[in-house]
């Protein structure tokens, strides 16, 4: 591939870096935007001395040099926007509001200068509650959600809206768009500080503090390696037949909380208690979690032959070496 002008809202959160420096390794110019609400400037320390690499510290709502920055890119990758559970609840507001507003303004101004192409990040959310004993979820299945009165249900309405808008510019006006729904993402430079579970629990593990399970633990979940997402969202990006189309990004392997804190705590050979706190006290009133989230994944292994080449044990291996450092 050609190298090209990239811009990433959201660069110097935990998958943004990532794919920053992905996209530089293949030579590419890339240019990020962020306004460090839960990315960091610690994330993009080591891309700083890269020629290629530019960073604006500001808020995708700044139109005039949002408009500047999509004229001066051939694709962009839009990351930018409220994440984390906890993020979610204790800032409702400011989630909705980046989530639409910012996502209005990029596609309308991607539209208006020229067509860019966009890649919408979304997020398994989507999907809601899980019914009816369904373990996977395809992308174009039915979305569930809760009522309006739990905050979490906001997120998915917001990341909803965003791909209706997406969808909506591409049939309308013909602007390029690919949205990819990311599952649980892990690996280094992921903070437990908005909800995460896995950074949480190996800092907890580390620290000697309680290892917090949320409800009874037999929730699941299924993690994929940063490495391997960003892979597979740049080859998406790239690939001829991908406009318009929705991919879950993720890995089709599961395991329970319960599983994950026993093996941070065996891996870590941590003296940590695992303790098990009701969902209620950990996030609002009437918190609804999602007792499996696993995605159906034929639609991007046709695409792009996508294989998770990280198993859980290896995550965790990673990302405890980097919490150690
Ligand atoms: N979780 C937990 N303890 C924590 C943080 C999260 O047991 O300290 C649980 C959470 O309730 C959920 C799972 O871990 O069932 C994954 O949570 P996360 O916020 O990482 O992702 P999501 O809920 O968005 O899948």
């Amino acid at each position: 591939m050609r190298p090209k002008r990239v811009l990433i809202t959201g660069g110097a959160g935990f998958v943004g870096s990532h794919l920053a420096q992905a996209l530089l390794e293949k030579e590419n110019k890339v240019v990020i935007i962020d306004n460090l609400s839960t990315g960091s400037m610690d994330n993009i320390k080591q891309l700083k001395n890269n020629k290629r690499f530019l960073y604006h510290i500001d808020t995708i709502m700044n139109k005039r040099l949002m408009k500047r920055l999509i004229e001066n890119s051939d694709i962009i990758y839009h990351l930018a926007a409220a994440v984390g559970v906890k993020f979610v609840i204790d800032n409702p507001l400011e989630s909705i509001q980046i989530n639409v507003r910012g996502t209005e303004i990029l596609l309308e101004l991607a539209n208006d200068v020229g067509k860019k192409k966009v890649i919408l990040a979304s997020t398994s959310e989507i999907y809601g509650k899980n019914m009816d004993g369904k373990t996977s979820f395809k992308e174009e299945d039915d979305r569930v959600l809760g009522s309006t009165s739990i905050s979490r249900w906001s997120y998915s309405c917001t990341k909803a809206l965003d791909e209706f808008l997406a969808l909506a510019y591409f049939r309308e006006k013909k602007l390029p768009v690919v949205i990819v729904r990311l599952f649980n993402t892990c690996g280094p430079r992921q903070t437990g500080e908005y909800g995460m579970v896995i950074p949480r629990f190996i800092k907890q593990a580390l620290l000697g503090q309680p290892i917090t399970v949320y409800g009874d633990g037999t929730q699941t979940r299924s993690f994929t390696y940063v490495g391997d997402v960003v892979k597979a969202v740049i080859a998406l990006a790239e690939h001829p037949k991908s406009v318009g189309e929705i991919f879950n990004v993720g890995n089709s392997r599961s395991i329970s909380i319960n599983e994950l804190a026993q093996r941070i705590k065996k891996m870590t050979e941590s003296s940590s208690k695992i303790v098990y706190v009701p969902y209620e006290k950990a996030y609002e009133k009437g918190f609804e979690d999602m007792k499996y989230r696993q995605p159906n994944t034929s639609k991007i292994r046709e695409f792009i032959n996508f294989k998770p080449t990280v198993d859980i044990d290896e995550m965790l291996e990673s990302i405890i070496k980097d919490f150690e450092r």
